[in-house]
């Protein structure tokens, strides 16, 4: 056995450890790419915006002629969205023009069509009621972003801020970084799949399913999900396959009991192990290794000890394995809701529930029955750390809280990634 790590000890050492993919680029549509990461800067083919254009339904105008108000001008011609004028405003001359339209030649400045007044006569004219400055209600083209420029630079999260701009450079098609592949084996004799209804000491296998959510919520994609019986050479050759995955997640039988065989299985494939225990309750035994590139995890087989190590563990080296630098778990400051008793011994990670109370989040335990109730998990939205130490956590106390991705709050109002 290796030394333990504290929490923080073993977050780092995945942080550190794992490397971004060194595999080439790949290319998606735009509408497949939120959530991705981009590979490369995407630079603009057209300035934007487009043309210097008329943010306002209104008269196109030389300031000049109408720097007090009352100018009175005639109109010479009209500017549409998609039907720009044909001719220039000449002096003491003005162009109908509506919002989205090109500013005609020689004008500067429009005036909004609730500040003039139709002027009667035989033709068409304009009195401005206004005084009317250069630049008023005009975009000017290319303000926003020169042609050329880098619109979006590589290493960036594509969100939902990102694809209108995306759309206006025409960059329909973006290259990305590839999401990492990852294998899920879960190990017990004791496992019968969940659409069997288990007997005499049979339990249905439930951690593929979580974990399989857990790594796509995460923005890996799952290569297979496989479960195997507590038997050394069967699982051997299941791991010798995962490792041929991206990442490989085993699900039970990291421990030192006889029937564990993870620890071995993997030392025998050659995998390097950086720790192989955390002072952590629920999570105790949780493996990081790495072979090479590819990265391996043995997560505890209890289903909240599994939930727990993916989030604080694996979860961190999946994003760095999608290309993402800051990567450790999100987390912020809330106030307890309900006394939480901590252990002497070894700091503690628990699903947790959290609400708002009058702007301000407030957390509460999310609590059990005993250590693999799985009903708990229904009801956590965060998982709240509890240091060791003697007594009870007191309510009332500021805490900090890792929101998780996907809880009831949803993802977007919580996490940074
Ligand atoms: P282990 O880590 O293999 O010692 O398993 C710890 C506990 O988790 C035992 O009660 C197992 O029956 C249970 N368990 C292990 N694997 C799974 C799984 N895939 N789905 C649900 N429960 C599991
Ligand atoms: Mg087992």
């Amino acid at each position: 056995m290796l030394p333990m790590l504290s929490i923080d000890q073993a977050i780092e050492r995945v942080t550190t450890t794992v490397r971004r993919p060194s595999a080439a680029a790949e290319e998606v549509p735009l509408a497949d790419a939120v959530g991705r990461l981009l590979a490369a800067d995407v630079r603009t083919d057209v300035d934007l915006p487009p043309f210097s254009r008329s943010t306002m339904d209104g008269f196109a105008v030389r300031a000049a002629d109408a720097a007090s108000p009352g100018a009175v001008l005639r109109v010479v011609d009209e500017s549409a969205a998609g039907r720009p004028a044909s001719r220039a405003v000449g002096e003491g001359e003005a162009i109908r023009i509506f919002t989205g339209a090109v500013l005609p030649a020689d004008a500067d400045a429009v005036l909004q069509v609730e500040r003039t007044a139709t002027v009667d006569g035989a033709d068409e004219r304009v009195r401005l009621e206004a005084a009317v400055r250069p630049g008023q209600n005009v975009a000017r083209g290319g303000e926003d972003l020169r042609r050329g420029e880098v619109a979006v630079p590589a290493g960036s999260r594509i969100g939902v801020g990102h694809v209108n701009l995306l759309a206006s450079i025409g960059a329909t098609r973006l290259p990305v970084v590839p999401r990492p592949r990852v294998a899920i084996l879960a190990t017990g004799t004791e496992l019968v799949p969940p659409d069997r209804v288990p007997t005499g000491g049979q339990i249905r296998e439930s951690n593929g399913a979580m974990l399989a959510a857990l790594v796509r919520r995460a923005g890996a994609a799952v290569a297979w999900v496989e479960t195997v019986a507590d038997d050394r050479d069967r699982i051997a050759a299941l791991a010798g396959r995962g490792l041929e995955a991206d990442v490989l997640l085993l699900s039970g039988g990291s421990s030192v009991g006889d029937y564990d065989f993870t620890p071995d299985v993997l030392a025998a494939h050659g995998v390097e192990t950086h720790f192989d225990r955390v002072a952590l309750k629920p999570g105790k035994p949780t493996l990081f290794g790495t072979l090479g590139e590819r990265v391996v995890f043995g997560l505890p087989g209890n289903p909240i000890s599994a939930f727990v190590s993916f989030h604080l563990f694996v979860r961190p080296a999946l994003l760095r394995r999608a290309g993402l630098d800051d990567v450790a778990p999100t987390r912020f400051r809330a106030r307890l809701d309900e006394a939480v008793p901590r252990i002497a011994a070894r700091d503690q990670v628990l699903p947790a529930r959290l609400r708002l109370d009058d702007g301000r989040w407030r957390v509460a335990f999310a609590g059990w029955h005993g250590s693999g109730d799985v009903t708990c998990l229904r009801d956590a939205d965060a998982l709240l750390p509890v240091p060791k130490g003697d007594g009870a956590l007191p309510a009332g106390e500021e805490t900090w809280v890792l929101p998780l991705d996907g809880g009831r709050l949803g993802s977007s109002a919580l996490s940074s990634s």
